[in-house]
């Protein structure tokens, strides 16, 4: 290639840089002021179960409305905010907006489902994680048994002695650990019946791979086989077919997440579904 050819792919590629970091750089700054100015929301995603056929939870999933015109995805500012540090402060935001959600949707006559809050590792770590869990579910009026934290499956291969004492805190207060993004990681036997897991969630990455890959299949089976014998319940994300669908049903896979059944809504919708939930169940004829 010229030398010419060579430059051009410079200018292209560094503004293209330039304006990424600052683009991070703003979105540090902004995020301090997100929760003050009332910019961070939740959206909620269904968890059916498949042995009842009816929603039994909802994962909370956080929004940012910045500036009321641009919505972030969490895939760019939770990074971000785990690097300054804000994130202990967005994570207790969301904490206690999903309980106090919860607990709404109970007063207002539903049958109780669990929420499910996504824990970033920083947070976990925190000396008094567990005191501000507790506080929370006090002062939201939520049952412990209620909540359920998604931690990933990275942190076990960390620092696992220090992490075992901080869950069996969480235990104590009687709230549920779900290992998020399972399978991608290298956690062991052990260290699942250890830490006295409550449910395991099969990424993504298995189960759009069930009708392509022949071992994503084996893999999604020797998992559920496995979290059975650990007593540990499975839950599939981002199941988007009824091939998926009909593959871990089959399989005994106890509950499902994803674009077949919902999208994450807002809570008014998923007032909505669970109103209009019992006894329906719109997906019976895949069966
Ligand atoms: P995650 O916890 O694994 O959440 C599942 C993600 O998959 C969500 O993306 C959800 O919208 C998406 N999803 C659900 N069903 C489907 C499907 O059928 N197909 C596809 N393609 N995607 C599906 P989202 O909301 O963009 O969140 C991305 C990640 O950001 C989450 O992954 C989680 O790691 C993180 N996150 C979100 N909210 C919070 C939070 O409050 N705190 C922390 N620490 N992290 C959060
Ligand atoms: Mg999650
Ligand atoms: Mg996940
Ligand atoms: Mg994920």
């Amino acid at each position: 290639k010229s030398k010419e050819a060579k430059d051009s792919k410079f200018t292209i590629f560094k503004p293209i840089l330039d304006r990424e970091i600052q683009e991070n750089f703003q979105i540090k700054n902004n995020l301090r002021h997100a929760i003050s100015k009332d910019e961070l929301f939740l959206n909620y995603q269904p968890i059916y179960s498949v042995l009842t056929e009816k929603i039994i939870g909802v994962e909370a999933l956080l929004r940012w409305n910045y500036e009321g015109n641009k919505l972030i995805p969490p895939s760019k500012f939770i990074p971000i905010a785990e690097k300054s540090g804000e994130i202990k402060f967005i994570g207790e935001w969301v904490l206690r907006n999903a309980c106090k959600q919860n607990v709404l949707w109970q007063r207002l006559g539903h049958e109780p489902i669990f929420v499910s809050v996504n824990v970033s590792v920083l947070q976990l770590e925190e000396p008094n994680f567990y005191k501000t869990v507790s506080r929370v579910l006090k002062e939201t009026g939520m049952e412990a048994r209620y909540l359920m934290l998604e931690i990933t499956e990275t942190i076990l291969t960390q620092n696992s002695t220090k992490v075992i004492e901080i869950v069996k805190k969480l235990n104590d207060l009687g709230v549920r650990l779900a290992i998020d993004d399972f399978g991608t990681g290298y956690s062991s036997l052990w260290q699942l019946s250890e830490l006295n897991v409550s449910k395991i969630k099969i990424d993504r990455v298995f189960v759009d791979g069930i009708n392509k890959n022949f071992n994503k299949g084996k893999i999604i089976k020797a998992i559920i086989s496995m979290a059975k014998s650990l007593n540990i319940e499975t839950i599939a994300e981002g199941v988007e077919t009824v091939e998926q669908f009909r593959f871990l049903k089959q399989n005994r896979c106890n509950m499902l997440q994803g674009y077949l059944f919902s999208k994450p809504v807002a809570p008014k919708k998923i007032e909505s579904m669970l109103s209009k939930n019992y006894g329906w169940y719109p997906f019976r004829k895949y069966n």
